[in-house]
């Protein structure tokens, strides 16, 4: 029976444990929420060129603590070290990107007659950040970072099985010499510390990103509050690829396979154009079979673990052993290892087509046309992300607006850049992160009129 007060983290290549760190309770919560509070007030009161000067030195920690970060995420996440390398810069980048909009948080003037209105943009006050397990570092700072260079305190409660990438980059803001309390992260369970931050009258926003079930709860809850939301949740998105693609990019596997397929933005739904569904099989079959499964610690790994049992036993109930399916292959235990596999006989409507696995699985399905290919890539509840694959502009535009989703790349499998917003549409979430209204999104908008009306004559 596991310590509620205590949360144990794992290697996931190993099952050793790595560190164990105290729990949130809601009292814990609460005392954050208030130290917040007070130094929220003295944070938004500085000049945004101070605050930008602050947050490029938190920045130039991180950089100089890239390295062991990476390395934590390795041994906490089994991200493999080249991820994990590229996940630290992207806190250290997001972090310069968010400083200079602080130092451009410009409202409006807009004239009236008899006078003229200013609006500013007021940071909203305490914001709670809840992260899930799969990109620790990377969503931490994406809902945090903007938040603080608009002038927020931010508390976070990274997920119970990844704490430690996210405790250090509060340790580091610190050292950087960000005020004490303006970011604070707090391990903790969701049924408790979770659930206590985003029912706390206090907290002004919650940023969730995780499942859609629990974001949908997070909503009701925030619903009562009249709390805004941000929502970053599940995804099944579509790898659509037309015959006169170049295959071999766009049959990439790790555009499903990247992060175990522990990724949102995981092209798993493999959309193949009926001519060259045949040479599109085989050729997955090989570039399975050539995957680097292992240790992710070693340079030359391309995929590791799942994060845990729990996660390994979903992924198998969507793999019968009989399943037709092309395979890699993976270590045995210890660790939580699943083999790279693309299913080849579901059906568009069965259970693995229609739901995130979370894991390293896609399934392949053909189609006839272009009103086919859009028809099934929108078969769907998610709408986060996608890829169109063709050399005829014209249908890449076309497909690219008529699939319902937020982040749709052409002849590309890339989804994320700190600088273009980023967010989901129909059960993948709600609003928008990053690109340049992220720090917006953490502002209310308030309009002064100022009247020039001189005394009557
Ligand atoms: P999860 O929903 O189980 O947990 C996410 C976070 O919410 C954790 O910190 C957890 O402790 C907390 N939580 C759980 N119950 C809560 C409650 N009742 N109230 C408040 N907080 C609660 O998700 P997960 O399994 O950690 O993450 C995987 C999911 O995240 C996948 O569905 C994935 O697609 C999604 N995800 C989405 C994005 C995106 O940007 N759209 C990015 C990464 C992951």
């Amino acid at each position: 029976m596991s310590d509620p007060h205590e949360l144990t983290v794992l290697n996931p290549a190993t099952e050793e444990t790595v560190a164990t760190v105290p729990a949130a309770s809601a009292e814990d919560v609460d005392t954050a929420v208030v130290r917040a509070l007070r130094a929220q007030a003295r944070w938004a009161a500085l000049a945004g060129a101070d605050r930008a000067r602050l947050l490029r030195r938190f920045a130039d920690t991180v950089d100089a603590h890239l390295e062991e970060l990476a390395q934590l995420e390795v041994r906490q996440a089994g991200h493999t070290v080249g991820n994990a390398r590229w996940e630290a810069g992207n806190a250290r980048d997001l972090l310069l990107y968010a400083a200079g909009g602080a130092e451009r948080l410009l409202g409006a003037q807009i004239p009236a007659p008899g006078g003229f209105n200013v609006t500013f943009h007021e940071p909203l006050g305490v914001v709670g950040v809840i992260a899930p397990w799969n990109f620790p570092m990377p969503i931490a700072a994406w809902g945090s970072f903007p938040a603080l260079a608009a002038g927020n305190a931010v508390v976070l409660k990274p997920a119970e099985t990844t704490p430690l990438t996210a405790l250090r980059l509060a340790g580091l803001a610190l050292e950087a010499g960000l005020p004490e309390h303006v970011f604070q992260v707090l391990p903790g369970h969701g049924h408790t510390a979770g659930r206590a931050l985003v029912d706390h009258p206090d907290v002004a926003k919650i940023v969730f990103t995780g499942s859609t079930s629990t974001g949908r709860e997070v909503m009701e809850r925030c619903a009562r509050l009249v709390k805004p939301v941000t929502l970053e949740l599940g995804g099944k998105s579509p790898n659509v690829v037309f015959a006169d693609a170049d295959l071999a990019a766009a049959l990439d596997p790790f555009s499903f396979l990247d992060n175990s397929g522990q990724d949102c933005c995981a092209r798993t739904r493999v959309l193949v154009q009926e001519s060259v569904f045949e040479e599109a099989r085989a050729f997955l079959a090989e570039a399975l079979a050539a995957v680097v499964v292992g240790d992710p610690a070693d340079d030359k790994t391309q995929m590791g673990p799942l994060i845990s049992r729990q996660q390994l036993d979903r992924v198998r109930s969507y793999v019968p052993e009989d399943a037709p399916a092309l395979r890699g292959t993976a270590p045995e235990g210890p660790g939580f290892w699943f083999p790279p596999t693309v299913l080849t006989g579901e059906r568009p409507d069965g259970r693995a087509a229609r739901e995130e696995i979370f894991g390293p699985v896609a399934v392949l399905l053909p189609f006839a046309d272009e009103a086919d290919a859009v028809r099934l890539a929108n078969d769907t509840p998610y709408g986060l992300s996608g890829s169109v694959w063709t050399r005829d502009l014209g249908r890449a535009l076309r497909v690219s607006r008529a699939v319902r989703a937020g982040n749709l790349s052409v002849n590309s499998h890339s989804s994320v850049r700190y600088w273009t917003p980023f967010g989901g549409f129909k059960q993948s979430g709600l609003g928008r992160e990053l690109g340049p209204d992220a720090l917006t999104a953490f502002t209310e908008t308030k309009n002064v009129f100022i009247s020039t009306e001189g005394p009557a004559q």
